[in-house]
């Protein structure tokens, strides 16, 4: 990283300016590239991408190990800089960032293998008809892999660890806000083959030219507003694109709840990266006959919650902004402030981005702190008459990337599981699902579509194959030309056996093919 420089901001000649907002200090400067020269990068990757691809899935997984032990070996060094550039607290810079990517390393190093090789397939009628077939996963070449401030370090693996290991080039364009945090991306890339990841850093119309390159396919995690302009360009190409997108994540917290333990969780599931996670509670649909304990026990937690230790500051101005406007704008409209809001925690001078850990009640449908996503440290507290009415309102008030409930018992929490609509749903717990990459990521309507992790994110990132021969190569296959009486006769056969409902029928049917087949594959023309 270079020299310090005056003053903060994003883009200047070409550089991007790395910002710590604990202090407003601009810490380095960072060279950004063109948009002009992002087609030339993309060629480059598709270049080296056949070789990549070439490599089995387990010789690929040797090389990400690679990435997964230098992450390793680099932790506190890797936090430092996360820490200093997004403002969180160093510990979550180790648990959330360094820890929860080497989860993810870790499991996709063993899940690829298993997951990419090639799928016996059984045709119906296969060994009669003398047809074989299989399945292969077979990379698309480039991935355009596009990314948020937040999670700098695990959300770029998110997007990012699943088509390297199926197989395919990528070209990564970080998010502006934390440059540095891109370079440390580059630096654990760079023990992978020459070539098969870039990074290119710079700002949206970076973004833009990586998808108007064109890529083969596009992982984008970001905004619902970025994600449709992507779409739109994704769209004039035919790309396929994986959109991560935002959430306004509900928790529901049933008449029997543990109380204790539901208000520890949800402190944490609101507040944890400042609340800054797409995944993070922003509403708590809590049930009348417990909502007065449990917010006494939730209050309590969450006022004694260190700014700087527990809680960071904000990383990006433009979340202060919102973070703000939404309170200003429920006190205005009659909310009230349980803790925190305006003017409480730490003060901000020379552009620190500090904001205390609010918690808002009495909030209605025309507030947009109800209705849209903070990305902050909010969390607005719902009271409800049952668990009715608040399985209701976590689906309509707003869009669940993620959703959550609290009870102690089975039958209520699997009726309500049933009835979320959610991405990935968790109980007695929130957020969680992120790191699971056993499980898939990815969200439902506005919070995005297409999977990262697990056996499904793995696959987003191929092309699903379908290669398929003759058993008897010899012969001809029964259905070619001449349509004569015994080919008709073949097919009448074919209709019969699928779609008889008894079994005499079908067997009888299955004569009729069996003999014909013969005859037809035998003759000449
Ligand atoms: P953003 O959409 O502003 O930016 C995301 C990335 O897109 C950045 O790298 C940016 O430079 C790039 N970009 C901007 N304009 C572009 C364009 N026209 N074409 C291509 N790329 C462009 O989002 P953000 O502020 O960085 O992140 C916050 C948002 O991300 C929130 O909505 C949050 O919920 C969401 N998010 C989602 C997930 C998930 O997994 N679903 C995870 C983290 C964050």
């Amino acid at each position: 990283m270079a020299t310090k420089t005056k003053k903060a901001g994003t883009t200047s000649n070409g550089m991007l300016k790395s910002f710590n907002p604990r202090t407003g200090e601009v810490i380095g400067e960072i060279p950004a590239v063109s948009p002009a020269e992002v087609r030339d990068y993309v060629e480059q990757a598709r270049k080296v991408a056949p070789e990549w691809a070439a490599i089995d899935p387990e010789g690929r997984a040797r090389h990400m190990r690679e990435v997964r032990v230098r992450l390793k070996e680099k932790a506190d060094e890797i936090a430092e800089i996360i820490s200093a550039e997004t403002g969180k607290p160093h510990h979550e810079a180790l648990a959330h960032e360094v820890m929860a990517s080497l989860f993810q390393l870790a499991y996709l190093e063993h899940l690829a293998p298993k997951t990419l090789k090639r799928k016996r397939l059984i045709p119906l009628l296969g060994p009669i008809l003398g047809y074989k077939a299989r399945m292969e996963f077979r990379p698309f070449g480039v991935v355009g892999c596009i990314t948020p401030w937040n999670f700098p370090v695990t959300n770029t693996f998110l997007a990012v660890a699943s088509p390297l290991f199926a197989g395919n080039a990528v070209v990564i364009k970080p998010s502006e806000v934390t440059p540095a945090c891109g370079e440390v991306i580059r630096d654990l890339l760079d023990v992978l083959p020459s070539g098969v990841a870039t990074v290119i850093q710079g700002g949206g119309e970076v973004g833009a030219a990586l998808v108007d390159a064109p890529c083969d396919k596009i992982s984008f995690i970001g905004s619902p507003p970025t994600g449709r302009k992507i779409c739109e360009t994704a769209a004039k190409h035919l790309t396929p694109v994986v959109m991560e997108l935002g959430g306004k994540d509900a928790a529901i917290i049933c008449s029997d709840a543990d109380v204790d333990l539901t208000s520890s969780g949800i402190a944490w599931g609101a507040f944890a990266n400042a609340g800054q996670i797409c995944a993070s509670v922003e509403r708590a649909y809590v049930v009348d006959s417990v909502a007065d304990e449990f917010q006494e026990r939730l209050v309590s937690k969450v006022s004694r919650l260190e700014q700087g230790e527990d809680v960071g500051s904000l990383t990006f101005k433009r979340q202060l902004e919102i973070v703000s406007s939404q309170v200003d704008d429920a006190l205005k409209k009659g909310a009230k402030v349980l803790t925190g809001g305006p003017g409480a925690g730490k003060k901000n001078e020379n552009g620190s981005l500090w904001y205390a850990p609010t918690i808002v009640t009495d909030v209605t449908d025309e507030m947009t702190v109800l209705k849209q996503e903070s990305f902050g440290p909010i969390l607005t507290i719902i009271r409800v008459r049952d668990e009715d009415e608040a399985l209701r309102r976590a689906n309509e008030d707003g869009v669940n990337l993620t959703a959550s409930v609290w009870t102690r018992d089975k039958d209520k929490r699997d009726r309500l599981v049933a009835g979320l609509r959610a991405g990935s749903i968790t109980h007695n717990m929130h957020i969680e699902t992120s790191v699971g990459p056993w499980g898939t990521w990815g969200g439902v309507g506005e919070s995005g579509f297409g999977r990262l992790n697990g056996e499904l994110g793995l696959l987003e990132f191929t092309v699903p194959t379908h290669v398929s021969y003759s058993a008897m190569p010899k012969l001809k296959r029964g259905y070619w030309y001449p349509y004569d009486e015994t080919s008709k006769r073949f097919t009448r056969s074919l209709i019969d056996f699928l779609g008889s409902r008894e079994a005499p029928q079908k067997l009888g049917a299955l004569k009729g093919i069996l003999k014909d087949f013969t005859k037809l594959a035998k003759s000449r023309w």
